[in-house]
């Protein structure tokens, strides 16, 4: 029998209820149980696709083509199991379902209504991850308890204890208890009032998780748990945590997973986590540290960037280095060629995008980094502008360019193939979720990987242009994986360079804290390398002031 655990939020969002739901899925998952997880959002969006990473933060591409929410890429780095499209929904895609059986008429001329259809169009959601090999399923609801959208999902997850009955079912609260500095005191308060407003909608939580900045007391606890009518053991505490990673170790500690086995009538084993603890003390005990800069778009929102910056981290875990990140406006890269701050970079990524703005920065970035020795990691826009960079000043195509940041470029080197030029209108339909590619067998990236067939997953319109192939042919820039067609250009990487390596692809979705992403691990490696001074690249600010003022005069300034 499966049993189900559902999360939800109140006082605030943003309190890391991701984090701690992700927390329990690895605390169970050490006492031997099969877990997964899903996130149900309230908002109208059918999915994040469509949503402006400023807005929503990362877009997170399962294998199979879902774009989800960020959630789920904590979901994966902390239990280690691919999910899948059936991971996510919105009630957008809850109303998409019922309104589609409504025209068929599946409703036979009944009133539908969001009481039984959508609270049982929810429900069927979360059935749908019961299987023989999952012996907890646990569902996050998104949003905050007091929120009007949120409102269906409570109903379906209070209805949903009646139909798999008591004890497969607990109920998880994720609160925030404050500080207030003028008293000096943490107040109990708004958990109070979250946990009434839950009641009011029939659910009385198992267990409160209690955010707080600094540890909070037994006396604390003990007034939740009378006043909020939870068992003391059900009353666990997640005080801020110097890493992510620590979470699971801290709330296993309070007795979280213990309260939640108990509820459930679980008869799991101790947890066994010393993997985990290995990890933790490997990232407290790194002694290295390099700098790596992210040339982004979207950089006030670190958001956006979530799994790029994880990935980098776990790089760096594996090396037992503590990465800092410097986020840099690709906007601004221009005007910062001639100063140290890109000079002082021991790595860095261009990751992904659309739209022109900061293309030219990456641009700019990419060329500084290849002149330079500087390990640069590009993906999917990040490789595009690679490959941009090279075509114009390396091979001297002048006004080389993405065709979908400069439509007459004379040179599109990234250009959409044949078959998606049909689809104009919407700028094609978008490669999704994983994509087998095979890689040159001696090249850098198959040494990295470690094999010659890899699998990553992509969300992107745009391609190498096959047509301008021929110009690539023979230069140092390697295209070191293709398609298994060949019809693809899926990694390319520079000879005669440390390490100036893209992918088409988004290897940073598939990151794990114990298991870096081959190249991302490899970035920090590289680095390492320079910030360790054993491969020196000297910052010569006459040369670089000479290739900035080279690279204005170069650069067409597109639409
Ligand atoms: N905008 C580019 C494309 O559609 C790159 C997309 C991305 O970086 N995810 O091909």
């Amino acid at each position: 029998m499966t049993k189900h655990v559902f999360v939800t939020g109140g006082v605030a969002s943003s309190l890391g209820k991701g984090i701690s739901a992700s927390s329990l899925g690895r605390l169970l998952k050490a006492r031997g149980l099969r877990v997964t997880m899903q996130k149900l959002d309230p908002y109208i969006n059918v999915d994040p696709g469509t949503m402006n990473p400023f807005e929503h933060g990362e877009v997170f591409v399962t294998d199979d083509g879902g774009e989800t929410d960020l959630d789920l890429g904590h979901y994966e780095r902390f239990i280690d199991e691919n999910l899948s499209r059936a991971s996510n929904a919105t009630t957008g895609s809850i109303y998409s379902s019922v309104l589609a059986q409504e025209r068929r008429g599946d409703y036979l001329g009944r009133t539908v209504q969001v009481i039984p259809h959508i609270t049982d169009e929810i429900k069927r959601r979360i059935r749908a991850l019961v299987a023989e090999d999952v012996d907890v399923v646990i569902t996050e609801i998104g949003g905050t308890v007091g929120d009007i959208e949120i409102l269906p999902f409570l109903e379906a997850i209070r209805q949903f204890r009646l139909d798999v009955g008591r004890d497969n079912v607990c109920y998880i609260h994720v609160t925030l208890v404050p500080f207030i500095g003028p008293s000096g005191e943490q107040k109990t308060k708004p958990t109070q009032h979250s946990v009434t407003e839950l009641r009011s909608r029939g659910i009385q939580p198992d267990v409160i998780v209690c955010r707080s900045e600094s540890p909070i007391g037994e006396g604390l606890k003990r007034k939740i748990s009378s006043l909020c009518d939870v068992q003391p053991s059900g009353v666990v505490n997640a005080a801020d945590a110097g890493n992510l990673y620590e979470v699971p170790l801290i709330l296993h500690d309070e007795g979280f997973d213990a309260e939640v086995c108990q509820v459930l009538r679980l008869d799991a084993g101790e947890p066994d986590l010393t993997e985990w603890q290995a990890l933790v003390d490997k990232i407290e005990r790194a002694e290295r540290s390099v700098r790596i800069g992210i040339i982004g778009k979207y950089v006030s929102l670190p958001d956006a960037y979530l799994s790029v910056v994880e990935a980098t981290r776990h790089g760096g875990f594996h090396h037992g280095a503590r990465v800092e990140i410097d986020w840099i406006q690709a906007e601004e890269v221009e005007g910062l060629l001639a100063s140290s701050r890109l000079a002082d970079l021991d790595g860095m990524v261009i990751p992904g995008g659309f739209g022109e703005r900061g293309t030219e920065g990456k641009v700019a970035a990419a060329r500084f980094s290849r002149e330079n020795g500087i390990p640069c990691l590009g993906l999917c826009l990040g490789l595009q502008m690679m490959v941009v960079d090279y075509a114009r000043n390396v091979l001297g195509l002048a006004g080389a360019n993405s065709r979908e940041l400069d439509p007459a470029t004379p040179y599109p080197v990234i250009d959409l193939m044949d078959d998606q030029r049909d689809v104009t209108d919407k700028g094609g339909t978008m490669r999704l979720g994983a994509y087998v590619a095979e890689l040159q067998p001696g090249s850098k990236v198959a040494e990295i990987y470690g094999r010659t067939v890899v699998s990553e997953r992509h969300r992107h319109r745009y391609e190498f242009n096959p047509r301008l192939r021929h110009h690539f042919e023979g230069t140092t820039l390697r295209l070191s994986g293709e398609s298994p067609d060949h019809r693809l250009v899926e990694f390319v990487e520079l000879d005669d360079h440390p390490f100036w390596v893209a992918t088409q692809a988004h290897p940073e979705l598939k990151s794990r804290p114990n298991r870096a992403a081959p190249l991302f691990r490899e970035l920090v490696g590289a680095a390492l390398d320079r910030a360790e001074g054993r491969n020196p690249h000297l910052f010569d600010a006459d040369a670089v002031d000479a290739a900035a003022v080279a690279a204005a005069a170069a650069t067409p300034a597109s639409a």
